[in-house]
């Protein structure tokens, strides 16, 4: 496979947000990611939700290249938003939070220290994701099957898949280290290290041209203050037992959730979860390789209540008004019903 021009990917994923319509009930065009752009850009809304049956209509392409690669379409569809929130207008009317002040003092430093023409390292330079308000996730395609942690398989490993099972530990909702903000003892200069995982290396030792240049071997110390935190919840989910083979135990997978996706389910929940199938740790892919997916978790996107009727149905017979909602075009109401409502 060619390798993808990911500027390119963010183009299309630019005009799908602002083109995307459904037609209104009235005859006029409804943008449905246009709204919420403009509630992002003015922190009236903090989660998005991409539906990929959404840009699989405009794009099937591209649709199925988030599905491959959902963390890499992640950022590339997270960097379209940023891009584009500036255009759909400002959070002037909302109080500003201590990080808020922490980047309006910063930045006015870097004005200045541009205006002085002082060099930055890539270190020194914002992460994206400091700067960032909103969270970006997806739904899967409408046609994607439910999985059972059983079916999983290596080749699923960094796709969105769907996993169907009944929540039996629900870990207590933490804040979890997004981007650590670092600063040097010797030289004041800051550092900022985004952060992927549950579980990070602190940074120790000043990457600045000053420190380094000098050899002051200046010492970092993170700093909550300048640091970006994210609500983060882990659960794991069990088949259900009627999936169980004769003789076999039950299999179970662990979730990890943040955000808007926190605090939706609790034990005993039966739950359909949209998410990226990911090794546990970097050493992950190599047993991946081995064959041996134990240490495999999902990094959910969304998260549905299944109620227990409606799982016994399985994929039950429409209703008439269901079949009426199809027919007629209007897909969300389809939507809804497979996935519960957002957040
Ligand atoms: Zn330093």
């Amino acid at each position: 496979m060619a390798p993808r021009d990911y500027d390119s990917e963010k183009e299309k994923a630019k005009r799908f947000f602002q083109e995307f319509y459904r037609d209104g009930a009235d005859g006029h065009k409804e943008f449905p990611y246009r709204e919420q752009l403009t509630l992002l850009a003015r922190r009236e809304q903090v989660a998005l939700w991409v539906a990929l049956d959404d840009v699989a209509e405009d794009d099937p392409e591209l649709a199925e290249a988030v599905v491959e690669n959902v963390r890499r379409y992640s950022r590339v569809f997270s960097d379209a938003v940023h891009e584009l929130l500036p255009l759909f207008g400002s959070a002037e009317a909302h109080p500003r939070d201590p990080l808020d002040v922490y980047l309006e003092h910063r930045l006015l430093l870097e004005q200045r220290g541009r205006a002085a023409g002082a060099p930055r390292t890539p270190q020194n330079q914002f992460p994206p994701e400091l700067l960032r308000r909103f969270e970006l996730y997806f739904r899967a395609p409408s046609c994607s099957k439910p999985l059972s942690p059983r079916d999983l398989r290596a080749g699923s490993v960094g796709s969105l898949v769907t996993v169907e099972g009944i929540v039996t530990r629900a870990g207590e909702v933490r804040p979890l280290l997004r981007v650590a903000t670092y600063s040097c003892d010797q030289c004041g200069a800051e550092t900022y290290q985004p952060i992927e995982g549950p579980t990070f290396t602190p940074l120790l030792l000043c990457p600045s041209r000053e420190c380094q240049t000098n050899r002051s071997g200046g010492r970092l110390y993170l700093q909550s203050r300048g640091s970006k935190f994210t609500r983060f919840q882990e659960l794991r989910i069990q088949e259900h037992s009627e999936q169980v083979p004769v003789g076999h135990l039950p299999r179970s997978l662990p979730l990890h959730l943040s955000g808007a996706n926190t605090r939706q389910a609790q034990p005993g929940d039966h739950v359909r979860v949209t998410g990226a199938f990911l090794p546990l740790l970097r050493a992950g892919y190599a047993q991946v390789a081995q064959g041996l997916l134990s240490e495999t978790f999902l990094e959910a996107h969304h998260l549905a209540k299944v109620s227990k009727s409606e799982d016994e149905e399985g994929e039950a017979e429409l209703s008439p008004q269901e079949l009426q909602e199809i027919t007629a075009g209007r897909e969300f109401g389809e939507k809804k019903r497979l996935f519960g409502k957002n957040g």
